[in-house]
């Protein structure tokens, strides 16, 4: 069994990688940049790293041609590749804002619809995206982030019925505060008080979002499709 991590060289993809490997799957550990924690990792895992830019769709064509014609499937995508952008809502600019919604919303989309023809031919797959607790109640200051992400909520339960009658399950985690360089540019006190804000009294870390991703990746969700599941300590009740 094959699965493909986006964004998995760092953070909660590394972590959703060394999950899925674990359980047994041939990882792809999908990277931009940080080619040596990629690299490494996929030694590590007995996987393979691959590179494209997921706001370019092109890229995103070349690396999905260059796992089929090495391992012929990919049961399994995890669709976790994103990036933050902070700041007064007329102060981010429109490139800025366009290159948020082609990494965060267009990387994930595309991924899905050239993944999902090899899945169709088998039958069966599971695509797992990556929301955000911004994205189900809205963030200040996140405003083009917490819209990306209630995006991808959405584009998660239409696909999900979409498919569904072609054996593919389609669900979302929904991260809360997770420690991932995604929130270093939070000062100490900041972090303090969004732990205390959150009824678990503590950040989340990439291995518990990871543990939702292999539990829907796994047959134990096999009856679960469309769906939502945050990881958030408590963080939005
Ligand atoms: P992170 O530590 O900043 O890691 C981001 C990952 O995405 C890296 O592997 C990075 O690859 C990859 N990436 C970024 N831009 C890319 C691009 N244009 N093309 C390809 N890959 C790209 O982030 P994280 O906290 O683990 O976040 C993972 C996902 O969870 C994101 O979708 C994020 O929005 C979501 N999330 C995070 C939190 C949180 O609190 N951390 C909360 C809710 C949701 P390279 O380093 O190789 O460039």
């Amino acid at each position: 069994m094959v699965a493909l991590v986006t964004g998995a060289s760092r953070g909660i993809g590394a972590a959703a990688a060394r999950r899925l490997a674990a359980d047994g799957y041939t990882v792809i550990v999908h990277y931009h940049h940080s080619q040596q924690q990629a690299q490494a990792l996929a030694a590590e895992i007995n996987g393979c790293a691959v590179c494209a830019d997921i706001g370019d769709f092109a890229q995103i064509d070349t690396m999905i041609e260059e796992i089929i014609r090495r391992y012929g499937r990919i049961d399994v995508l995890v669709n976790n590749a994103g990036i933050a952008l902070t700041g007064l809502y007329q102060d981010i600019s429109d490139a800025d804002a366009m290159r948020l919604f082609s990494v965060n919303l267009g990387g994930t989309m595309h991924t899905a619809k050239r993944v999902l023809p090899h899945m169709l031919r088998a039958h069966s797959g599971c695509i797992i995206n990556t929301a955000s607790v911004w994205g189900e109640c809205g963030a200040a200051c996140e405003v083009h982030y917490s819209a990306a992400k209630a995006a991808v909520i959405g584009f998660t339960k239409a696909l999900a019925k979409e498919v569904g009658p072609s054996g593919i399950r389609v669900n979302c985690v929904s991260p809360g505060v997770i420690d991932t360089d995604m929130n270093r540019m939070h000062d100490a006190e900041t972090m303090h008080s969004l732990a205390e804000e959150t009824p678990l009294c503590r950040i989340g870390t990439p291995e518990d979002v990871a543990e939702a991703i292999a539990f829907l990746a796994s047959d134990r969700a096999g009856f679960i499709t469309g769906q939502i599941l945050p990881v958030n300590g408590g963080f939005n009740i």
